[in-house]
């Protein structure tokens, strides 16, 4: 007989108290080939990631915002389902889950079919995408279909951007997700500069602006007041120089307080509409100016972004954005997203007079990290008030001031971007 032990929920068996307080798998997924996400009629929500290689479930991922049982229900179901051919994962049962878990207190069995048929419309959703059906689902007679269910929530315009936002991602070599921690350490800069970087290689480079609360893309790029142009209901991005192709979410909000009053699920719409609309054609790289944090607004984009993306992560020297990269690393892990590397930017000051290097913060917080999480170090770009200067005149710094510190420490990170484009740096 397994110790059976009290807890707020009722009285969870061992094996159930284990999965509650360590869920395995849990938090997203990235890359995904099936998910499914159903709210049951308690209210709470359970969402499934997986990731099938080779016909069976490599990797899986799930997240609740349930209690205590619904946690343990949905790690057992991930656990069972690890290994598995999709059609296997379609008969796992809630009498499956309640027997690994050696069973749930009455009042909470329910969480047990919750996790059992949120897996069942995760494995219809992976066949769903080998065989492009009818989104109506009319061939599906059975009045439980989850996935039918689910495809009626999804509404005719978003079925619709989903398969534009895959069409055009395929065409793109590599999307580097530009994050940090938190706003004001130079994300945008290093994005910016980046991207002209690249373009001046000889690269075909988009530039995304999606930091929805803050997109200073226009500004740097100064392209501030333009207006979106519109072909075949597509919208196209403004072209700067020969190769390089600039769209910034900012073109889209009237004021920058717009974003403010957004809510959560509106922001998501936008930045989904926002990715899926713009038609870039065949890029080497897409570099995209993340919104900032390690909250749902950086996870949907890495989620939208999908396959064949990497982060860089952009921090100043001081403890406290040392600190916040700490986490950031920690999401692209659980998002299985590679981090390309980390740029500490603001890292010194080159002296006007000597061109001596003056340390200004405290130094080389972003090489212990990168030392410490096992990433690759992309480079260190010094303080330069030109850069300020730059981006206030919208004129891209590496391009004015070629010569200067910083634009060569730029070039240095540009190429271990270009080094590593090809290879996955982070092995996760
Ligand atoms: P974020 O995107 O992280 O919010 P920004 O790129 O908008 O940050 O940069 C914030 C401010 O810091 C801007 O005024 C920018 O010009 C300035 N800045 C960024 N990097 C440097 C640098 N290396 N030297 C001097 N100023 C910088």
């Amino acid at each position: 007989m397994e110790e059976i032990i009290v807890t707020a929920e009722g009285r969870l068996s061992a094996t159930a108290l284990e999965h509650s307080a360590r869920p395995r798998n849990y938090g997203p997924l990235s890359p995904f080939n099936a998910h499914a996400r159903i709210t049951g009629p308690c209210g709470d929500t359970v969402e499934f990631w997986l990731w099938i290689k080779d016909g069976r479930v490599a990797k899986i991922g799930f997240t609740t915002d349930g209690c205590e049982p619904s946690r343990a229900a949905g790690s057992m179901a991930a656990e069972l389902a690890l290994g598995k051919r999709p059609a296997e994962v379609a008969l796992i049962e809630q009498a499956d889950v309640l027997a690994a878990l050696g069973g749930l207190p009455k009042g909470s069995e329910h969480c047990s079919l919750l996790a059992s048929n949120t897996l069942k419309a995760a494995a219809k959703d992976f066949a769903d995408r080998q065989v492009e059906q009818p989104r109506d689902c009319r061939s599906c007679e059975q009045s439980d279909c989850q996935a039918h269910k689910q495809r009626q929530d999804e509404s005719d315009e978003e079925f619709r951007q989903r398969q534009n936002l895959g069409r055009k991602m395929c065409q793109i070599g590599q999307k580097l997700l530009i994050m940090s921690g938190k706003g004001g350490v130079g994300k945008s800069t290093v994005a910016a500069n980046l991207a002209v970087s690249l373009a001046l290689a000889g690269k075909s480079v988009g530039l995304l602006d999606v930091d929805i609360h803050g997109p200073s893309i226009p500004r740097l790029m100064g392209l501030e007041g333009e207006q979106l142009v519109m072909h075949e209901s597509e919208i196209v991005p403004i072209e700067v120089g020969g190769n390089l192709k600039v769209m910034s979410i900012g073109f889209l909000l009237g004021s920058p307080e717009d974003a403010v009053i957004w809510r959560g699920p509106m922001k998501y719409g936008v930045i989904r509409q926002f990715l899926s609309e713009v038609e870039w054609g065949p890029l080497d790289f897409l570099i995209i100016d993340a919104p900032p944090g390690t909250g749902d607004e950086p996870l949907s984009v890495a989620q939208l972004v999908g396959d064949g993306a990497g982060a860089v992560l952009v921090t100043t020297p001081q403890e406290l954005s040392v600190a916040d990269v700490r986490r950031s690393v920690s999401f692209c892990r659980k998002l299985s997203l590679p981090v390309v590397g980390i740029v500490e930017n603001m890292s010194g000051l080159v002296c006007p007079h000597c061109n001596g290097r003056i340390e200004v913060f405290k130094t080389g917080g972003g090489e212990e990290l990168a030392r410490e999480m096992k990433v690759p170090m992309l480079g260190r770009i010094p303080i330069d008030p030109k850069i300020v200067e730059c981006g206030d005149s919208g004129v891209p710094y590496i391009h004015k001031f070629a010569d200067s510190d910083a634009a060569k420490a730029f070039a240095g990170v540009v190429e271990r971007i270009l080094e590593n484009s090809s290879k996955k740096t982070d092995g996760n």
